[in-house]
């Protein structure tokens, strides 16, 4: 067994506290070296009572004040801010493992950090990777770094996957990969009924618990769309090859099929414990707390089609894909620029689409050459789509 020292990027969200969960019943395989987080001080202060990090980063430093006031007891506890905090605690030298989970663009730069720093990387921040696919890729490669997938269902994959094949699953016999969805809480929903869902409904979703973020999309399923893209990246594959099945159970994570005919799938109760502990103690097994899946309760299993008609978001961000470079940051952008609207009410859900298709087509492609010219699409789409806003 190898100890390991972890820094958890976004440690007060949905999966940086499952993280802790997870660490919580293992004292003796995981120590904390810092915990992250972007503005709730509060919060953090907490968790640096329960877990002793080294370090402790806000992103706002005007919050890391009020965390450092609320820590000035602790001096073990060294308080940091902003960008650079993140980084610095995310490639420190001091720590072996780093969870990646903040929401959105902000993940980008300080999970790259850690990338860069040749880390064991557990990624649950998957708009890190849309936006930069290839050059984060290519850092993995560069630096040796140990990227293991959190998400559900890449989860699922990398687990029905010959390790060694991960980034060559054809050479494994694999035929496909059946990514599966939930739907989330409007799949049944007529397009006339999606133009009233509120932030509320948006957000209580019928399996899984998350942030407010990743549960607009889910609703949307610009999920579905951003996984699609995070599949292709980290299993080095192509969409062709990727098909979205509508599962309402949300039991099986996701499936691969092989070139003989077989069909294997993760399963297991919709608890992203399961996947975090995976990652954490990756190649070994450990206890996440989860809950035994009991077949007999669930009873039967569903498969449907994903609606591209009401959903949108997922054929918008194949096309993104398709168009390369930038497109796929700039989608992401668009993305995060509409659901924030959406959830401070400024925005109809069914519009959120709409804002995104509109930007994509507004901002010219570029070759993705360098993050310095991710970072400047990134920033160019949320303008445009800040700006399409106020003239709705
Ligand atoms: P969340 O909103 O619950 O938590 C986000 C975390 O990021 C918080 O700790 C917050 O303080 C921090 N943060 C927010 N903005 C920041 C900024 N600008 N700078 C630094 N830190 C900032 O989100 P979540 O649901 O835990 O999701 C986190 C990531 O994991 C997302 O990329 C999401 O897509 C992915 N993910 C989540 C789930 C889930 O079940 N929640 C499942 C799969 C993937
Ligand atoms: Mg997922």
């Amino acid at each position: 067994m190898t100890k390991r020292c972890l820094t958890v990027l976004g440690a007060t969200g949905s999966i940086g506290l499952s993280t802790l969960d997870v660490v919580r019943r293992h004292p003796d395989r995981f120590s904390v070296h810092a915990l992250t987080a972007g503005t709730r001080a509060r919060e953090l202060a907490e968790l640096c009572r329960e877990f002793s990090p080294a370090f402790a980063v806000m992103a706002d430093v005007q919050a890391a004040r009020h965390l450092a006031d609320l820590l000035s007891d602790r001096p073990d506890i060294e308080v940091l801010s902003g960008e650079d905090g993140l980084a610095s605690v995310a490639a420190d030298a001091a720590c072996d493992t780093v969870m990646a989970a903040i929401v959105g663009a902000a993940g980008l730069a300080p999970t790259l950090a850690a990338v860069r720093a040749g880390k064991r990387v557990l990624l649950a921040n998957k708009e890190a990777l849309v936006m930069s696919g290839q050059l984060f890729m290519d850092a993995v490669e560069k630096s040796g770094a140990e990227l293991l997938p959190i998400d559900s269902e890449h989860n699922a994959i990398f687990q029905c996957v010959p390790a060694d094949k991960v980034r060559n699953p054809a050479a494994a016999g694999i035929t496909r990969i059946l990514l599966t969805a939930s739907g989330g809480p409007f799949r049944t929903l007529l397009a006339e009924e999606l133009r009233s869902v509120t932030p509320a409904e948006a957000c209580d979703h019928p399996n899984w618990s998350m942030g407010q973020k990743i549960s607009v999309d889910s609703a949307t399923l610009m999920n579905k769309g951003l996984e699609l893209i995070e599949a292709c990246w980290l299993f080095n594959t192509t969409p062709e090859l990727v098909e979205v099945h509508v599962h309402p159970e949300s039991i099986i994570h996701s499936m691969v099929e092989y070139a003989d005919g077989s069909v294997l799938a993760q399963m297991g109760s919709p608890d992203m414990r399961t996947p975090i502990a995976n990652g954490l103690a990756w190649p070994e097994r450990i206890d996440a707390g989860v809950a035994p899946l009991d077949l007999f309760a669930i009873g039967r299993f569903h498969f449907e089609r994903p609606d591209l008609e009401r959903f949108p978001c997922l054929r918008l961000a194949a096309e993104a894909f398709a168009a390369g470079g930038t497109a796929p940051a700039v989608l992401n952008a668009a993305n995060e620029v509409a659901v924030a609207a959406f959830l401070e009410g400024q925005l109809c859900f069914a519009d959120i689409p709409v804002i995104i298709e509109k930007t994509l087509s507004a901002v010219a492609v570029m070759p993705a050459d360098s993050f310095e010219i991710i970072f400047a699409k990134d920033a160019e789409a949320r303008e445009y789509a800040q700006a399409l806003l106020r003239s709705l």
